[in-house]
């Protein structure tokens, strides 16, 4: 087992993976940039070296200043979290060539998955469902042919998309060379490459992710799935487990055919395979080959630490259980809570005057924040992650209304009125929703003419 990993990370991630690091008896180094020097993370870990200023690309995502913290500090393997250089094949081969264990899957695999054309040559050949598309595209012409192959409407994407960046729909032969055009001009300003594909567009689908653990003997589970429909700006805002669109039969059958294709490629460590999921049908969209901002809901249910399996994996155990061991129990709820205007999601970072966090059975919060924290205004604006479970899931929505109200925030605002908001819906409440559900209701809300009934 590794005695020292250092974490790649900042925010309620790097206090997780020191959480599970601390409970498996391994020290952990923290890095930070000058703007978190008073980050919990920092206070916590048994080292911490400042690894650069503020701004990401020169700390957060600054490859041979978090190596050579490595080397100082002697650790002998790097977690890297999510975001950041979480799915970056180069930082992880540059670490791996110093000697150093990437807690991941491997450089190729990475780089299998970074890429949306080969991810989805490599997902047609282990036999997951797919939206239907096209190879890379060469001209407006060649785009106009394979969008009336499959059929209007489509999505134009670039292969190295990511971020929501790169995609344009198309509805009709008369916007195939705007979609065209632009999708290939963002990809070129965004990403490495310009290189954009097409697939069919579904106009009313869910969201929803399976869990996969898989170690480097060949042994693969699943741990079901994940429900993150609730979104806005492609970002997640709740996420839950079990599907409420999903019955049992479902969910053994698309956990068996994820199974079977995470072993067929072969892939080793935590991973997630999206799909889009309409009219009974799903169509595998993208792996992500890290852990998920969502993990604990998977975790609520399963009572595995996703976080542990990962670098048990990564020090080359086995898994040491099989399908048939893994027990589903109750439901669980995500809301992803940030330092947002609740109306406008206009960021508001600022000092935390006052904080307390709700408790009880079932309810968990995952955080970096404390009273007197000053949030900085470099990163993302999600300062805590709760998470309810419970038998059923009318009694975690009960237990997620308790758990909100109990919530004290103040000195910035919070998108906490906003949930409290949605799951009162009941659209919500019944589980009837798709990707578009929130924009929607949003958009009803913020509508002057619109008769709200008051
Ligand atoms: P990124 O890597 O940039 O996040 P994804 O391929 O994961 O891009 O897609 C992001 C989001 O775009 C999805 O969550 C979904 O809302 C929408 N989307 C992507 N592909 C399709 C599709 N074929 N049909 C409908 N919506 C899509």
């Amino acid at each position: 087992m590794f005695e020292k990993i250092l974490i790649a990370n900042r925010g309620e991630v790097a206090l997780r993976i020191h959480r599970a690091c601390r409970e498996m008896g391994i020290r952990t180094v923290a890095v930070h940039s000058e703007a978190d020097a008073n980050a919990m993370h920092v206070r916590l870990a048994d080292e911490a070296v400042c690894i650069g200023p503020a701004r990401s690309t020169d700390s957060y995502l600054n490859k041979p200043a978090i190596i050579s913290a490595a080397i100082i500090t002697g650790a002998d393997a790097i977690h890297p979290g999510y975001g950041f250089l979480s799915e970056n094949a180069d930082f992880a081969e540059m670490v791996e060539k110093h000697g150093i264990t990437f807690i991941g899957p491997t450089v190729e695999q990475m780089r299998l998955m970074g890429d949306k054309i080969t991810a989805r040559k490599a997902a047609i050949e282990a036999g997951l469902p797919v939206t239907e598309g096209s190879p890379a595209l060469e001209t407006v012409e060649d785009a106009r042919l394979w969008a009336n192959k499959i059929g209007y409407p489509i999505i134009i994407k670039a292969k190295d998309g990511g971020g929501g960046k790169g995609m344009k729909i198309a509805f009709s032969d008369d916007d195939i060379e705007e979609a065209y055009t632009m999708a290939k001009a963002e990809a070129k300003a965004a990403f490495p490459s310009d290189v954009v594909y097409m697939e069919k567009y579904l106009q009313h689908p869910r969201h929803i992710e399976m869990q996969v653990l898989a170690d480097k003997y060949g042994n693969v589970v699943h741990l079901g799935e994940r429900d993150c429909s609730i979104q806005r700006n492609n970002q997640k805002v709740i996420e839950e487990s079990p599907s409420p669109a999903l019955n049992e039969q479902q969910r053994r059958e698309i956990g068996e055919i994820v199974r079977k294709a995470i072993a067929k490629i072969g892939y080793c460590n935590a991973g997630t395979l999206e799909f889009l999921y309409e009219n009974g049908k799903f169509y595998f969209m993208e792996m992500n080959t890290r852990l998920q901002v969502e993990h604990p809901v998977t975790e609520a249910i399963t009572g595995i630490d996703l976080v542990k399996e990962q670098i048990r994996i990564a020090a080359g155990a086995q898994l040491g259980y099989t399908q048939k061991d893994i027990q589903f129990s109750g439901h669980a709820i995500e809301c992803r809570i940030n330092a947002e205007n609740p109306q406008t999601f206009v960021p508001c970072p600022g000092k935390i005057e006052e904080w307390h966090a709700p408790g009880g059975l079932g309810v968990r919060v995952d955080s970096e924040i404390y009273s007197g924290y000053q949030i900085p205004p470099f990163y993302d604006s999600m300062i805590a992650k709760l998470i309810v479970h419970a038998g059923t899931r009318n009694a975690a929505l009960m237990r997620l209304r308790r758990a909100l109200e109990e919530f004290v925030i103040m000195g910035v605002q919070t998108t906490i009125p906003l949930h409290q908001e949605i799951i009162s819906q009941p659209e919500y409440l019944d589980g009837q929703y798709d990707i578009h559900w929130l924009e929607k209701f949003m958009q009803s809300k913020n509508s002057p003419t619109e008769d709200k009934g008051e």
